[in-house]
């Protein structure tokens, strides 16, 4: 933890890489975890594009409590520590594979959702576009919103199963990666692409990598160094930094 503490510090330009890992630290379960709590759900059909544009009611009904209950979530002590530290020029830039928008909630400013967010949602037949209030509300109340305007499918700025990824922000997360002298992935397992790319940039580029995570990651063995505890490193950060 020292030497990790010690990269971060002498850094010029670091970025973090954040998983599923932070989120858990706010509360919110990884569904695709054995333990979850969504056992009961088949993450590959909600997430599925086609068969979302088939029938949008498996999505909605089944996300109530774990999409249109973010609101509800507070941002952990790594996503406040992020923001604090970008504020003091001391990260560059937030890349994140969690859509539940808490980066955005502490205060960081350049964050890049390569999965999107529900903050946004857009009618697939007419562009029409829904906030995340709006919809949220319609799904509480157990309904599958439709658009006002021509009743097409409205769909969440989440990237889907299926789905290309926004090229514009992977395009702004491979240049953070490529310029960053140091890329700190966070509560990340990186077998997911393009995590398991991105900290691959940073090393070509000259940069280190360094790796909290509770479990093992297929690029461990290319890292300056690794922790297992997010909150404990956090905790140190927030008292040090
Ligand atoms: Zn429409």
């Amino acid at each position: 933890m020292d030497e990790l503490l010690e990269l971060w510090r002498h850094a010029q330009r670091p970025v973090v890489f954040t998983g599923a890992g932070v989120s858990t630290l706010s509360g919110i379960p990884d569904f695709r975890g054995q333990d979850g709590i969504y056992k009961h759900l088949d993450v590959d059909r909600i997430f599925d594009i086609h068969s979302f544009l088939q029938d949008p009611s498996y999505y909605y009904l089944n996300s109530r409590d774990f999409i249109y209950n973010l609101h509800e979530r507070e941002p952990s002590i790594v996503h406040r520590e992020c923001a604090r530290l970008e504020a003091a020029g001391r990260l560059r830039a937030v890349i994140t594979q969690n859509i539940d928008m808490l980066h955005r909630k502490a205060g960081s400013r350049n964050v890049i959702e390569l999965h999107g967010s529900p903050l946004e949602h857009v009618c697939v037949e007419c562009g029409a576009e829904y906030s995340y209030t709006w919809i949220s509300e319609q799904v509480q109340q157990d309904r599958v919103p439709r658009c006002t305007a021509c009743g097409g499918v409205i769909k969440p700025g989440i990237v889907f199963f299926g789905e290309m990824l926004d090229e514009t922000a992977l395009g702004r997360a491979a240049a953070e990666a490529g310029a960053a002298d140091l890329m700190i992935v966070l509560g990340s397992s990186l077998v997911v692409q393009p995590a398991a790319s991105l900290p691959l940039l940073t090393l070509r580029g000259g940069g280190r990598l360094v790796i909290v995570n509770a479990d093992r990651t297929p690029l461990d063995g290319l890292a300056a160094c690794r922790c297992d505890d997010l909150a404990a490193v956090f905790a140190r950060v927030a008292k040090e930094f």
